[in-house]
């Protein structure tokens, strides 16, 4: 087996066809690699962009990439993702994080005006979340940019090769290479040619407004004193704050008074729940009372 790193730049542009941003690529970069991840090939071409003829200062400063070699060196997008395909083969298409399979649905979408299928994707390995989870730092809420890994790892780069589509596809290999003899890669591996890929990648998250849903679980909204550990009785109707739902308790044991707060997120396929206990803030005796009393 053998496996591809891809990685692409693009410059966001407005489509006045299709009436929205499109984060047009203007790079592949991919490195292959034998089945022990040492490097057997590389690959580069650049785009020449249809739908913004101008890259954004960002993309100039972070890329390098001027906007006469994109007009002199590139190619159009469909002939690129060819020669990408030709070049994949029967790998397994690896990306740091999803950022750039999104990029590619969307490009798909603009170019094909589909539901932004990649033809070449058969087999499908994020390295962020490879990478994340042997070093045990895995957090949906907070991932690890490329950059920050390397350094993390001790793997040295220079800055200025750094944000490259080439030279960021053999970065990410290299992190992968510390990890490859104990964690073993095919575990992440995934299918990535079917429709159940696209609509787990492209589902969004949100979290549950209404405590009727049917995906709210109603058991959930019982909660134990904190005190005693037996079930406690709500005093107060729910309300919905920042995508919490809290509601006062008292125990029926022991007298404990307390603050149930609890948040419902649809995911693909699960309901994640966020259960917590707030203790009721002590009310500050008011200065004028106090004063009174004295
Ligand atoms: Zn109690």
């Amino acid at each position: 087996m053998s496996y591809v790193i891809l990685d692409l730049e693009w410059n966001s542009s407005y489509s006045k066809t299709a009436h929205r941003f499109v984060n047009e690529i203007i790079e592949f970069g991919a490195v292959k690699t034998d089945d022990a991840f040492q490097l057997i090939d590389t690959f580069s071409v650049l785009i020449t962009p249809k739908i913004g003829k101008k890259l954004t200062g960002r993309v100039k400063q972070l890329t390098k990439i001027t906007n006469e070699e994109l007009a002199e060196e590139g190619v159009s997008f469909f002939t690129a993702a060819e020669r990408f395909a030709e070049f994949l083969g029967e790998s397994v298409l690896m990306t740091w994080g999803t950022s750039d399979i999104h990029a590619l649905i969307d490009n798909y979408r603009y170019y094909n005006n589909d539901d932004g299928h990649i033809p070449f994707l058969k087999r499908y390995c994020d390295i962020q979340e490879y990478c994340e989870k042997a070093m045990n730092k895995f957090d949906e809420g907070s991932q690890i940019g490329l950059g920050v890994c390397a350094e993390m790892l001790g793997v040295s780069f220079s800055e200025e090769e750094q944000h490259r589509a080439e030279s960021d596809a053999a970065l990410s290999l290299k992190c992968i290479q510390k990890f490859v003899d104990t964690v073993p890669v095919d575990g992440f591996v995934q299918q990535a040619d079917c429709s159940e890929f696209y609509d787990r990648l492209l589902f969004k998250n949100y979290f549950i407004t209404d405590l009727h849903s049917p995906e709210v679980d109603k058991n959930q909204l019982r909660f134990r004193c904190d005190h005693c550990g037996n079930y406690a009785r709500r005093v107060k109707r729910w309300r919905l704050h920042n995508k919490n739902f809290t509601a006062d308790f008292v125990c029926k044991d022991c007298g404990n008074r307390f603050t149930g707060r609890i948040s419902f997120k649809q995911k693909y396929d699960e309901v994640k729940i966020n259960k917590r206990i707030v203790a009721k803030p002590v009310k500050e005796p008011d200065a004028k009372q106090e004063a009174k009393e004295q």
